[in-house]
């Protein structure tokens, strides 16, 4: 039987890459879906297409999850539209690589505000109506550079890095009233996020993976969805790598 079966979740970033792959995985397993873009219509409307072929709800939100109102404005959406709200995937995360003697203050700002103020944004909004219900999934989907760092990403790790500290805290404040907060720790994932990285380095990066290969997108959703299934319901505030070993 399918494991999410009645439940309603809303995945960030989710009109293509990781996100549109843990939305797929998320409706095979039974919710409902509310799929976030921010700019590309088109491909959102897509991924709703998919999902009503394997039989459940979806519908598509734009929204910039920096920005306060529009998060709020996009979760009050889903539950409006799909009539409750049971798990919240923050996976929306940009990149502005630059070594931080060059780093600009708006590639500092972009990065922090897309990826750890939107997680504050969302997750605001969503907590009320998870502690209404005294039920919720918060899974937050960090990286392995805010674990070890990486060269070029001061400012991604700092907010992947801030990602945990946020979502163990809220684990801490959210476990009496049954609701879970925890974090997917993604290692190397070929996706357009990191498709500018040329043959020789991710040969590099490869060598250092102990499985010795890249993952997939569906690695990260199957993690995702155990995480937001019942089986997972006593587990909070952990970081989850999903990484061919890359951060042991
Ligand atoms: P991607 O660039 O394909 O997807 C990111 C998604 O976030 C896109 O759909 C984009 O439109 C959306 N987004 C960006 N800014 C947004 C905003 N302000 N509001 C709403 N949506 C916004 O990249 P991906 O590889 O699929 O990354 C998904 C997540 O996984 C990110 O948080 C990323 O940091 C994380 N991650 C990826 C890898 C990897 O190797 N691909 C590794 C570790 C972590």
């Amino acid at each position: 039987m399918a494991i999410l079966s009645g439940k309603v979740a809303l995945v960030t970033g989710s009109s293509r890459g990781i996100g549109r792959a843990i939305a797929l995985e998320l409706a095979h397993q039974g919710a409902d879906i509310a799929i976030n873009y921010v700019h590309n219509a088109i491909a959102a409307t897509e991924v709703v297409r998919e999902i009503e072929t394997l039989g459940q709800r979806a519908i598509s939100l734009e929204a910039d999850v920096g920005d306060f109102s529009q998060a709020k404005t996009m979760v009050d959406c889903a539950i409006k539209e799909l009539g409750h709200l049971d798990i919240l995937v923050n996976n929306a995360g940009i990149t502005r690589d630059m070594l931080l003697m060059r780093m600009r203050e708006d590639d500092w700002e972009a990065v922090l505000r897309v990826n750890l103020k939107g997680v504050f944004n969302t997750c605001q909004a969503a907590m009320r109506p998870f502690l209404r219900q005294r039920s919720g999934r918060i899974i937050n989907i960090s990286s392995v550079s805010g674990l070890m760092g990486q060269v070029g990403q001061t400012n991604y790790a700092a907010s992947k890095a801030g990602m945990i500290g946020f979502s163990k805290s809220l684990a801490r404040e959210l476990g009496p009233r049954g609701i879970t907060v925890n974090v997917v720790a993604p290692g190397f994932i070929p996706t357009d996020l990191n498709a500018d990285l040329d043959a020789e380095m991710q040969a590099h990066l490869k060598s250092l993976i102990p499985l010795a290969r890249f993952g997939a997108v569906e690695d990260i959703a199957y993690a995702v969805a155990f995480l937001a299934s019942a089986q997972a319901h006593y587990i909070t505030g952990v970081v989850l790598p999903v990484d061919g070993g890359l951060s042991m």
